[in-house]
């Protein structure tokens, strides 16, 4: 069989990086995979050297590819979601803000196709072709991303550090004590929790 090029996620061959989705994510997500074309067109673009960190456009899949391929986690704060609905990620030097974003080009996608029918959400998930729809991914592959140079506004996002915790006299528990004098959940704030009775 003809194979053009051998595909490789961060230097993970195919098989090796569904492997590492079906672990990591619990099944073989179309999003996950097509999300390591888009770290990996990222990385093409980036220089070889220097600490990069992450921003992914959506919540779903996409967070769990950065996280596969990249040193950036959630838990480490290398990698946001900056909820903009878009299915897109962008890899930036830390420290320039210097970076790549990519995204995913509906007007690539073949009209009628598992996948155009799967990203545009035109098919209900039920009457999907799975097997077709992850083969139509791995040929498509970068091709139907488009990418281009951005730079991060780290002011903007950047964490404060030092801030001070203190015990809020309501709940005794700590808290950033530029909250106020009690803690988010004690001043009312609506949590995303109520106590079981
Ligand atoms: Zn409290």
């Amino acid at each position: 069989m003809a194979e053009p090029e051998e595909i490789t996620f961060r230097s993970h061959p195919l098989e090796e990086y569904v492997q590492m989705i079906e672990r990591f994510h619990g099944h073989l997500a179309p999003g996950v995979l097509l999300g390591g074309f888009m770290v990996e067109l990222a990385y093409q673009q980036l220089p070889t050297e220097g600490l990069f960190d992450a921003i992914s456009e959506t919540p779903t899949c996409l967070p769990d590819a950065i996280q596969l391929l990249t040193p950036c986690s959630a838990g480490n704060g290398w990698l946001q979601v900056v909820d903009s609905g878009r299915f897109a990620l962008t890899i930036f030097e830390k420290t320039t803000g210097a970076g790549v974003r990519v995204h995913l080009d509906a007007d690539r996608l073949t009209p009628g196709s598992q996948l155009s029918n799967w990203f545009l959400k035109l098919v209900p998930k039920a009457e999907q072709d799975k097997a077709q729809l992850i083969e139509e991914i791995v040929q498509a592959g970068s091709r139907i991303l488009s990418f281009r140079k951005v730079h991060v506004d780290l002011a903007g996002r950047r964490q404060k550090k030092g801030v001070k915790t203190q015990i809020c006299p309501v709940c005794r528990e700590s808290y950033p004590r530029d909250h106020g004098p009690r803690c988010r959940h004690c001043s009312g704030e609506r949590m995303y929790y109520r106590d079981a009775s």
